[in-house]
């Protein structure tokens, strides 16, 4: 199995972010629990969750018009974590992985320790500040509150290692100091082909979770027009790049900040400075 650093804390909290531009900068893997919802909801349903049944009978307008306490229940934020064990158990041992998501809770770290875990818990103003930014409709947006009382309760209850978030401090800075031993450690992608791969991994996943969801027998139509953000998998360390392409043309080995004049002027730069240090493959 693989070694692990966990990122937990709730919607809102910067951890995708935090994860992906750690993960590209070291040549770590990436597991986001966001992706293998459907696979989880999937799980949860042949082990007859009641939970999860109660939310594949409702139309999505009727799922978010109940109840938060049933919003959360039917979130399945205790049912995941231990899938997500089971995910990340099953990965290669090599490079070291950094798994993040809401669902990962103090308890799923205590079944499955890994090298270190780290929850980030934004203040109440800027978790508001960050939720009134994706503009949710009421039913998200009240779940997203009970799941960050949720996290926090939790994270304090049990003395988890946390970093207080207040969007003045470079959270993917604060995180890498914290666990700048860790990571240093590795062990890293070999090489630029190992990175582009991993980066190709995290695109596919991306992919699977979108086709997990039109998938289900009450999801729109609209695979076809849908679009999501992609990893660039140039596989530079210091590539941040974010590519939007639609799902059902991408080729997760492909989107590239190349693709724009800037990003060949970029791409140019950083292979000229590997090919002086003799870096990459
Ligand atoms: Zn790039």
């Amino acid at each position: 199995m693989t070694d692990v650093l966990w990122l937990g804390g709730p919607p809102g909290a910067g951890k995708s972010t935090v994860a992906e531009r750690l993960a590209r900068r070291y040549g770590l893997r990436r597991y986001h629990a966001d992706t293998r919802t459907w696979a989880h909801r999937d799980r949860a349903l042949a082990a007859g969750v009641p939970a999860a049944e109660r939310f594949e009978r409702l139309s999505p307008a009727d799922r978010w018009a109940a109840p938060v306490d049933e919003l959360y229940a039917m979130a399945l934020h205790h049912e995941r974590g231990p899938m997500v064990a089971d995910d990340v158990r099953a990965l290669p041992p090599a490079p070291l992985t950094i798994a993040e998501g809401t669902v990962i809770t103090p308890r799923l770290v205590d079944a499955l320790p890994g090298r270190a875990a780290l929850w980030l818990l934004p203040t109440p103003e800027l978790l508001e500040e960050r939720l009134a930014e994706r503009e949710l409709a009421p039913g998200p947006l009240a779940l997203y509150r009970r799941l960050a009382e949720v996290v926090e309760t939790e994270v304090r209850a049990s003395g988890a290692p946390f970093l207080r978030i207040d969007g003045a401090t470079d959270t993917v800075r604060a995180v890498e100091d914290r666990w700048a031993r860790h990571l240093a450690a590795g062990p890293h992608a070999a090489g630029r082909e190992e990175r582009r791969a991993l980066l190709r991994e995290a695109n596919e996943a991306v992919v699977a979770q979108y086709d997990g969801f039109f998938a289900r027998p009450w999801a729109p139509d609209g695979r076809d027009t849908a679009e999501a953000d992609f990893s660039c998998a140039c596989g530079d360390t210091a590539c941040t790049d974010r590519v939007r392409r639609r799902i059902a043309a991408v080729d997760p080995a492909e989107p590239s900040h190349r693709d724009t004049q800037a990003g060949w002027e970029a791409a140019a730069g950083a292979l000229r400075a590997e090919t002086e240090t003799g870096e990459g493959t």
